[in-house]
């Protein structure tokens, strides 16, 4: 071809070899990262490598540089640590280590380096790239590589991606494997909760973070911890005071447990290190609190085992986005890595967040604990306040409101059940006392509303009792009870009229697309019944999460952990017996979010979608796809098939059906079962990110009914905030009206969203299951 057009396809052609590497500390989700990066690297017509033990891999070459085919990675999703091996390596601190690294680079022909670490595996990534022209400058001019060959590897190419349990690093909400830590965390909290409260006992709990209190402070947020000490903000006064007359306030209220959540690098206000040992004694004090108390150091078992749901979201949509980074970056490209904002996957500068981390550390060094603060995300922030505002315990009068100010807020839970629900309740019923509001519990949705009176069992209206509230952090299940009835099915004016009798001043609703529907009638009936003129917002929960005005509702992301679990075990069994394709069905109602979600973190071979729809070519397809497989299926997989289907998805088809077909069309060669998890997909105890989410978002909701206040009848006529859902919604969090949901973003009789934020999603399950491409149902 003439040779204007060659430099054409070389500028378009895009880079060929792409390397990924762990490094630092392992963290859950590795291994996902590792998996996605692979597949969408050969997906994209790349050629895969895996750089094994870190920096270590890249400095000694030979073998530890592998290419990787699109079958190494089966299986990965579920594994724990980093099976490519992490390193520390020394001699990549120094310039003559990364020498030989840039070498054995070139010498592998490897155009981009995808690196997954903590925020020291990043610095060394942004050094490496800083001087990479001098390498090579200095391997030509030392003769090591000749100027041919340095030529097509002028710009090296990097993207991060932060692995690391201790969410450390500035610019990004999430760390691939903080939730999975947390999640561990919160489980054997969890389990020392019962064994403190049987025998009235104080227990001090360290968990991981030298400079960064994350997940010392969201364990305390998700348990309902009494205290907690972290890096970034030593208690402003004398903390030994401090804590003890907190733990005494709460032991007089009649909690018979106690739990103090320790970072391992916790610290005073003059910079002094504090230990659990020096906790211990204070609360053990015989002339003070007198506490029987223990000490447990979580260690290690923090770092262990399979990821979590979330995680491996996360990992999967990073390493994806990290492949889509190589091929879109220009030699003017700035160098960046992969974070998320809320529930957007976005891409950063890499330098900033390193020295954004760094400046954390100083911060801290220097006493500066606001500075520390600021630097670190908003959430970090607005966590903290939470979980002062939910464990205080004490009534400070500088926060109350003035006495006219003071709300009575109704709490009501509609629809079924979701992980988060009581956490949420908790977390708005603490807010309401700090501020010197009412909070009434509504029990049993509108139907307990309805027929609340006289003996009947269905449900009552009364104030909370905040020593049984309290205990709520962690339980999964609605305490006050919910139920699906509408308003409109209870009777619209008798919830009418009970607004007016109880003299409620707001109400405040949780729950999936049931509470979404009452909000909207009781809007609609606002003209009619003047007395529902009061402000109303809903936190929704539903494990569907198909609730209008968010693109996360509490529960989902317990249910898709219950998933994922199932479905790993299953997938065991598979490959334990025989060659075998599971066939599982989800609920979500008419969304198939939960489907897709599971899909990506278990690897599903297809997942069929209400909004997608299955048609019988469809179906076929993925029948001969599964056969083809399994016949080139040489032994090297290991793990069995997946296949998720919603409840909904087909009028035809169902799980056992398409097992069915699967089976007859097998002859055979693989076996397939149907498995339906049912309700076990509402979960036990629910997520640590549920309830996190839940304290922050409920907290958020009575502050948007408080800035109604009392007696506002008319200006809540007018004001189309005044019935409102929380919602995240891409980098933000967001209240929007009811109004316009109901009217412009909602698909009613499909009772979902009109918008799927999600489907996209779809797409990658589908690329890194290797499922063909179909084409969809009319
Ligand atoms: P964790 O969050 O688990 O601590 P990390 O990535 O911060 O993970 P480090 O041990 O700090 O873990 O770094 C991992 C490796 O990255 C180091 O062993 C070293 O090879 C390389 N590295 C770290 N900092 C630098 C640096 N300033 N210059 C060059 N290489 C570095």
């Amino acid at each position: 071809p003439p040779t204007n057009m060659s430099t054409e396809i070389n500028k378009m052609s895009p880079k060929k070899k792409i390397a990924i590497m762990t490094s630092g500390g392992d963290s859950p989700g590795m291994n996902a990262v590792v998996r996605a990066c692979v597949r969408m690297a050969i997906h994209m017509g790349c050629d895969a490598y895996c750089v094994y033990e870190g920096y270590e891999g890249l400095v000694r070459g030979g073998d530890l540089i592998k290419k990787m085919d699109w079958y190494d990675v089966r299986g990965w999703l579920s594994e724990g640590g980093t099976l490519i091996g992490t390193a520390r390596c020394m001699a990549f601190y120094e310039r003559a280590g990364r020498l030989t690294a840039a070498k054995n680079m070139i010498l592998n022909g490897i155009d981009a380096l995808i690196i997954c670490g903590g925020d020291g595996s990043l610095t060394g990534a942004d050094r490496f790239r800083a001087e990479w022209p001098s390498l090579l400058e200095e391997l030509v001019s030392t003769g090591e590589l000749t100027a041919e060959q340095v030529q097509a590897y002028k710009h090296l190419n990097i993207v991060g991606i932060v692995g690391s349990i201790d969410n450390d690093l500035s610019g990004t909400d999430a760390t691939v494997g903080c939730y999975s830590a947390l999640a561990r965390i919160c489980m054997c909290v969890d389990l020392i909760e019962a064994t403190a409260s049987s025998h009235s006992r104080a227990f001090v709990v360290e968990v991981m973070g030298r400079h960064c209190g994350w997940l010392a402070l969201m364990a305390g947020v998700a348990t309902g911890a009494d205290f907690i000490f972290i890096p970034e903000k030593p208690r402003e006064d004398n903390w030994r005071e401090e804590m003890c007359s907190v733990v005494q306030e709460h032991r007089k209220l009649g909690k018979r447990k106690t739990i103090v959540i320790i970072a391992e690098g916790a610290l005073d206000k003059f910079g002094n290190k504090i230990t659990p040992e020096q906790v211990r004694d204070l609360l053990a004090d015989k002339d003070g609190l007198a506490l029987d108390t223990r000490i447990t150091t979580l260690g290690h078992v923090q770092r262990g085992g399979t990821a979590v749901a979330y995680d491996r979201m996360l990992a999967t949509l990073q390493g994806v986005e990290a492949v889509k980074a190589v091929l879109e970056a220009t030699p003017e490209t700035k160098t960046c890595f992969i974070a998320i904002t809320e529930n957007k996957i976005v891409r950063k500068p890499l330098m900033e967040a390193v020295l954004d981390t760094k400046k954390v550390a100083k911060a801290i060094e220097s006493q500066d604990f606001d500075g520390a603060m600021a630097l670190r995300d908003a959430e970090f922030s607005e966590q903290y306040k939470s979980f002062m505002m939910t464990t205080a315990g004490q009534i400070d009068h500088e926060k109350l409101l003035p006495e006219k100010e003071r709300m009575k807020i109704g709490f009501i839970n509609v629809g079924a059940p979701a992980g988060g629900m009581n956490a949420a309740v908790r977390a708005g019923v603490a807010y309401c006392l700090s501020r010197g509001h009412e909070p009434i519990a509504i029990h049993n949705g509108f139907a307990g509303f309805a027929r609340h009176h006289g003996d009947s069992p269905l449900g009552a209206v009364r104030p909370f009792d905040w020593l049984e509230v309290d205990g709520w952090a962690s339980k999964g299940g609605s305490e006050i009870g919910t139920n699906r009835e509408l308003p409109s099915e209870s009777g619209m004016e008798t919830i009418a009229n009970l607004i007016e009798q109880y003299q409620f001043d707001a109400l405040f609703l949780i729950g999936g697309f049931e509470a979404f529907h009452a909000v909207s009638q009781l809007r609609k009936a606002r003209e009619q019944y003047p007395s529902l003129c009061i402000p109303m917002t809903l936190l929704p929960a539903t494990i569907s999460n198909n609730v209008p005005g968010t693109e996360y509702s509490l529960g989902s992301d317990t249910c898709l952990n219950e998933l994922v679990d199932y479905c790993d075990k299953i997938k065991q069994s598979a490959s334990a017996t025989r060659r075998r394709v599971f066939v599982i069905e989800t609920q979500g109602g008419r969304s198939g979010y939960i489907a897709t979600l599971a899909g990506l973190g278990v690897g599903a071979s297809a997942v069929y979608l209400p909004e997608e729809g299955l048609s019988l070519d469809m179906l076929s397809e993925d029948v001969r796809h599964l056969k083809e497989v399994f016949a080139q299926d040489k032994g090297q997989s290991r793990a069995g098939r997946v296949i998720l289907i919603n409840e909904k998805a087909s009028k035809v088809y169902n799980a056992k059906l398409i097992a069915d077909i699967l089976r007859d069309e097998a002859h055979g060669r693989f076996e397939s079962r149907e498995g339906i998890p049912g309700h076990m997909q509402q979960g036990g105890v629910p997520s640590p990110m549920d309830r996190c989410r839940a304290v922050r978002l409920a907290i958020k909701c009575i502050q948007q009914l408080e800035k109604y206040g009392r007696n506002v009848h008319n200006r809540v006529k007018t004001d189309p905030m005044s019935a409102s859902v929380i919602g995240i919604k891409g980098a933000s969090v967001v209240f929007t009206p009811i109004q316009k949901l109901e009217e412009e973003e909602t698909d009613w009789p499909n009772r979902r969203p009109k918008a799927a934020f999600w489907l996209s999603m779809k797409e990658i399950v589908d690329i890194l299951g290797g499922r063909p491409r179909h084409s969809l149902p009319e």
